[in-house]
Parts: C-alpha cells; structure tokens; sequence
C-alpha cells in the first residue's frame, strides 16, 4: 500500500541475525515475502548455505545459523555480490513502481482496500490456513501485490496456527499444534510511532475487554495485519482466543470471530487507515460490519441509512455451496456476547440482521455479511448460480460471479517457469491478464515441453521418496523396506495425484469402490499407475480421518505395494510438489459441492492434465481437450465411479503410454498445452483480482451500486 502507509511502524528485525555490512539488506528480504515468488530472490537464498537452506527453506532459519567464514567466502564472491546486487534492484523495482497495471488503469482511486479472512495461506512457515479459502486469500494478497492494488489484509495470528499433520502406521491422523517461532518468521509486531509502544485494540466481551495487539507480514506490496490476543494486558483465560486456527468449541469459535470482525475492524482505523472499500472474504470476518453498523448509528444516522452506508462500500464473497455450510452460532451466545460491544444495535436489530430466513433463529454470518454488502458474489459461474438460487430472499437478483484463480508465480515449478519465460518473455508474469499471449505456448516443441514436465516430475518423486522414508522408519518399518522405497515412483510411470482436504464430499476413496477393478487398472504391468494422496481431514471430522486410514490401508495391501501413497503433512509445500509433478490431477467430488476449487489450477499452469467432475471451475476451465470432465450433475457414488474407472481405462491410461519413437505421447503433450494455454491466464489470480477491481473496488469506490 505504498499510497497509504500504515501509520504504525514494525518493531524491527527480530530475528538474532549478524549480517555482513555488505549485505545487510538481505534483512529487507527476508521480511517481505516477495522472495518466495521471485526466482532470482529464491536463488539468492539456496547460495549463501546450500545445505542449511535444504533443511528449512527459511531465511530467518538459516540465517541465524550461518557461521562466520561462510560470509567471509560470501563477501570475497563476485558472483554472489552479483546476485544479490541484481536482486535487490528486482526488488526495489517492484516495491516502488510506479506504473502497475492498477496505477494505468485506475488512476486516482480513492482509497485503500480492506481484505478481511479468518485464514491467509503465504507460506508454508506460516500456518495461518487450513486448506483452499487460507491458500486463496494468501495467493489474492501476491496477486494485489504484483497488480498494484492499494490494498491490506486483516486477519488473526493463530499462535499455534492449524495443526501439523502425521499418520501412524494403520492412518490414524495424529495432531500437533506447535507455537510459530515469531523470531524465525517474517512478522513483526507494529508500534506506535509516538510512543515506540505497541499498539493495542480492544473489544468489550461480557464483563471484560479483550485486548489484541498487531503483526505485520509484507507480502511484496501489500501489508497483512493479524491480530494478536495472547498479550499480557489480557486475563489469561483470554489469551488463548487467537491461538487455534478453526478452534472447535463454538462459543470459543464466536470469540475468535468477534476479534477477527470487530476487533479487525478497530485495528484498521487504529492504523489511520481509511478504507474506500471493504471486501469481507466468507462469513467469519462478518462481524466487522456490526461494527461498522454500531459506529454510523453513533454518528447519529438512522438504522437504514447505517446499513446504506456500511453496504455501499462492501463486497462480501461467499465461499460455502450451500446454506448449512455457513459459519452460524445459536442466538443466544451471540445476543449475550454482543450486546455490551455494539452500542446501538438492539436485540431487535441483531435478530433481524442475523437471521438466515424469516422464522429462523440462528445467528447467520453469511447472512448478516449477504445484508450489509452491496455485492456478494460466488468463487465460479456454477457457485455464483447456486448462491443466487440459496440466497434468492435475500439477493434479489443481485449475486454475481468472479471465478477464483491462483498465484501462477506462487504455484509455477522452477523449470515450467523457465519455459515460460523463454516463450512468452522474461515478465511472463505481466502477459496474465493477456490470455491471448498464451496461444505461443503451442509452439514450444512437444520435447521441450514433455523434458519439462519430467525433470519437474522427477524432483516431486525425489521430495516424495523423502518424505516417505521419514514416515515409514518413524512406523518402524524395516531397512528392507526403507530400500525399498527408493525404487518406487519411476518416472516413467504415471502418476495421478489427489491431495486436497479430507472433507467426505471430496470423496477421496471413490477410485477404491471396486477394488477388483481398481487393482487391475494399477497394476497392469504394461501400463503402471501409481496415485499419491495427500490432505488433513479437520480434527473433529471422524468420518474424514475414515478416510484417510482406507487410503493408507490399501497403501499397505501387498497387492497395491507400490502403486499407492499416502504421504503425511499437507501443506503449502507439499502441495507445490504435488502440483508441479503430476501427470494428472484427480478431483471428484459429489457435485454440486465443490464452490470452486484451486488446485487443478495450479496443476494445469504445470502442465498436468485435470481428470475431474464437472463441478466448481473445472465447468468453465474444461474445453474438451484441455482434460477430461465428467458428471456434472450428481449420481451415486458407484455410478460416478465407474465413469471415472471407464475414463482411465479407455482413455487416460492408453494416451499416456501411447509414445512416439522418440518415447514423446504427443497426443498428451497436446492435451497439456492446451491445459497450460487455458488455464494458465484465465484461471490467474491476475485476471480474479483485476475481475473484482472492475466489477466491484472501482465501482463501490466511487459510490456507483450495482442497479442490476
Ligand atoms: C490449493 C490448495 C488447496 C485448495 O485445493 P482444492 O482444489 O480447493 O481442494 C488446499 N490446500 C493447499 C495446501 C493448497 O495449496
């Protein structure tokens, strides 16, 4: 937000680091998490300790470590120097350019945004999400970033984030929740400039206030602000409210949901920011408007005239299919904790604003955020058709639609990357919002693209086998099988992936549904197919934790060895792997469940083809060659099954292994260009962020209401 600094300065490198004068600023980098996205940045780390970098992929974990002759070595480098001169030109251009995509096209706007979401998904060093909404808002912040938008996240500091995922040996899900090492991590707490002190929100809660503090994450351009509540100033039954990330008691949940809502709210007017507009990402952060509500009334206006002006400037973006997915709290709990922090939000007022429907008694997010928001939209064409459908008594006739996208510097393999750069030019990045530009992709020889693909391949196998043997000796397996496993997934095998959250809709056994057929498809030895499974079921979510043990039960069946994985502690990592390597990327769930979904995105823009139901994006992404669809609307499980076991055997399967002299399947490689030519730009983060720029920021900022 380089047009509206917060008014609150970072309290400082906090990490215990002694750097060489000559590269000081490797500290500006290492609190900004351009680095992540930027290949050259990320080069620059890999080079000062090779090994160190290995362990943690952390600049704040290895630089602390580094011992002194290292830098010695570093500083008598010349082609370290350069690297580090080059850049940190990269990223003082970045940070202060001054024609983006956004000052070209919207120029003079208003004022900053306010992004509020219960979860940011940055890095995988900071666990502030749990699956696709967290990856999404993080990914909306880079894209923010990279197109100029003035624009700052709000959300909280989970002390001890979502949890760390392991199995044991039968696949029940062990949980640890481990506290975020703040001196290792790009965060820092804002102070007050005038006093040094940090500065401090509070929320009054029955009989007490809750106090939180503030951090700030640079992500390139934009500032995320998370809210702090373990701090001395609280009582220490207080404390713990931000410490879990989707906590599971309910009224523990609804006080989280207060700080994140109103204390957000608070924590942006402390930092002198005004926002132009607001944009509450799904429901939890709606308290915010109640907030917002409560001070308009104080300034005197009418109730309708309150809500008029709260609305004018707020998108709310419903991310749930339906209703029952919605964050609701029973009334009693709301009214009870509500009713001293609001000022002049009745009893009457809060019933009427929180009810989902006429006769419902339950204390709605979504539908509070659906009323006090001038535009709410749904995160694909087909969730956008759903919400107005749910929501229809309370639309009236106004959602709309922004399909989601993804961060392609974010989810781009290194060597993808590469290519791309080589074909479209080095600020590939830029050409996002020119879907045409991407037609070039057609040109690059099916060699090139297919060495690509596999050298990319092989390094999520090596990772893979990495993982695998950490898991397997700490089940106590035995060394025979430790060998073992270096010898499983060959490249030239193919591989479909499937790691995305456990939730039952996503229904990840529905390829086991006929074990017979499933076996034999795996494991024919003419045509291989192995499938590596990753995702966290949530901690109260038995039946999603079912799950995962068949998966890893039939990993363990000695006529599968081989030919299924599950691999433990899905995260931002993991999944950058998984995505970057695959050959395809299976999804399906029961439709019409799936609102969106990111992942297939991601592994299209690295060349894997998507093997999905017609659900979420993939109704509008699929265009008949870019993949494959299938069941768009519902039918039983056994049904889609064996449409999906029909799909893999007379097509999937046979295209891949079917190879040129050269061993190129170029009716594959034709497939993945058109996925990456397709799907790359179109399902951009780019392109999501500039879509909620013209149809929403730039019209609430100058007051126009969409009259639709
Ligand atoms: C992209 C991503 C998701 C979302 O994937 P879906 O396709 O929506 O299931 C979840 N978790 C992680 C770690 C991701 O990177």
């Amino acid at each position: 937000m380089r047009n509206h600094p917060l008014v609150g300065v970072p309290s400082g490198p906090i990490a215990p680091v002694r750097v060489p004068k000559a590269y000081r600023r490797l500290l500006d980098l290492a609190y900004n998490l351009w680095w992540t996205w930027d290949p050259l940045a990320y080069d620059l780390w890999a080079r000062i300790d090779p090994r160190r970098w290995a362990e943690s992929r952390n600049p704040l974990s290895v630089l602390p470590t580094i011992e002194p002759d290292t830098w010695e070595a570093l500083e008598a480098s010349t082609t370290f120097a350069e690297l580090y001169g080059e850049v940190l030109n990269r990223f003082d251009a970045y940070m202060g350019a001054t024609d983006t995509w956004f000052d070209r096209n919207h120029p003079g706007f208003p004022g900053p945004i306010a992004y509020l979401c219960t979860e940011f998904g940055t890095h995988h060093t900071l666990p502030f999400y749990s699956g696709g909404l967290g990856v999404l808002a993080g990914d909306h912040l880079k894209a923010a970033s990279d197109l100029g938008l003035p624009l700052m996240g709000v959300g909280i500091f989970y002390r001890r984030g979502y949890f760390r995922q392991a199995v044991d040996p039968d696949g029940h899900q062990q949980h640890t929740y481990t506290p975020v090492e703040t001196t290792r991590r790009p965060m820092r707490q804002l102070l007050d400039p005038s006093t040094g002190r940090p500065i401090q929100v509070s929320v009054e809660f029955p009989d007490r206030e809750v106090h939180a503090r503030l951090w700030r994450i640079d992500v390139g351009r934009v500032p995320l602000v998370l809210l702090d509540t373990d701090v001395p100033d609280n009582d220490p039954a207080d404390r713990p409210i931000g410490e879990l990330l989707y906590v599971r008691g309910r009224e523990m949940r609804f006080c989280q949901e207060m700080i994140l809502g109103i204390g957000g709210t608070r924590a942006i007017k402390a930092l002198d920011v005004d926002p132009a507009v607001w944009h509450v990402n799904e429901g939890h952060a709606a308290m915010g408007l109640l907030e917002r509500l409560s001070n308009e009334i104080g300034a005197g206006k009418s109730l309708d005239d309150a809500k008029g002006d709260v609305a004018s400037n707020t998108l709310f973006t419903l991310h749930t299919p339906v209703p029952a997915g919605n964050e609701r709290f029973d009334y009693d709990l709301a009214h009870r904790y509500l009713s001293g922090s609001l000022p002049g939000i009745t009893d009457d007022v809060l019933r009427d604003v929180s009810r989902a429907r006429e006769g419902d008694d339950a204390f709605d997010l979504g539908a509070i955020a659906i009323r006090m928001s001038s535009i709410t939209n749904g995160v694909s064409q087909r969730h956008g058709d759903v919400v107005k459908n749910e929501w229809a008594h309370l639309l009236e006739g106004k959602g709309v639609a922004v399909t989601n996208g993804v961060h392609s510097p974010t989810w781009v393999g290194r060597n993808m990357a590469r290519l791309f750069q080589k074909t479209l030019g080095e600020e590939w990045v830029d050409k996002l919002v020119q879907p045409e530009a991407w037609k070039a992709i057609h040109d690059v020889k099916d060699k090139v693209l297919w060495d690509t693909h596999i050298a990319q391949k092989e390094i999520m196998n090596r990772q893979l086998r990495a993982r695998l043997r950490i898991q397997a000796s700490r089940h106590g397996r035995s060394p025979r099988y430790l060998r073992w496993i270096d010898d499983q997934l060959p490249a030239e095998r193919l591989t479909i992936g499937f790691a995305r959250r456990f939730a039952t809709y996503k229904r990840a056994a529905l390829l086991f549904s006929d074990p017979g057929r499933f076996r034999s498809l795996v494991t024919n030895p003419d045509r291989p197919v192995q499938v590596v499974f990753a995702g966290k079921a949530h901690p109260a979510d038995r039946e999603g934790q079912a799950l995962i043990r068949w998966v890893q039960e039939m990993s363990n069946s000695p006529d599968l060895a081989g030919h299924i994985f599950f691999i433990e502690g899905y995260d931002m990592a993991l999944g950058h792997a998984l995505v970057s390597g695959c050959d395809v990327w299976l999804n399906n769930p029961r439709p019409p469940a799936e609102a969106s979904g990111t992942s297939g995105m991601k592994a299209a823009s690295n060349g894997a083809l998507n093997l999905s139901v017609l659900d979420g994006w993939w109704v509008e992404g699929y265009d008949g060659d870019n993949g494959w669809g299938f069941s768009e609307h519902s039918h039983s499980d056994a049904e889609d099954a064996g449409i999906l076991y029909h799909l893999l055997e007379s097509q999937v399967v046979p295209e891949y292994y079917d190879r040129d002299d050269d061993g190129i399947p170029q009716a594959w490689v034709k497939r993945m260009k058109d996925a990456i030519a397709t799907v790359t730009p179109n399902f951009s983060m780019a392109r999501t962020v500039a879509d909620y720029t013209e149809m929403a920021y730039a019209p609430l900022a100058k007051g126009e209401t969409p009259d639709e």
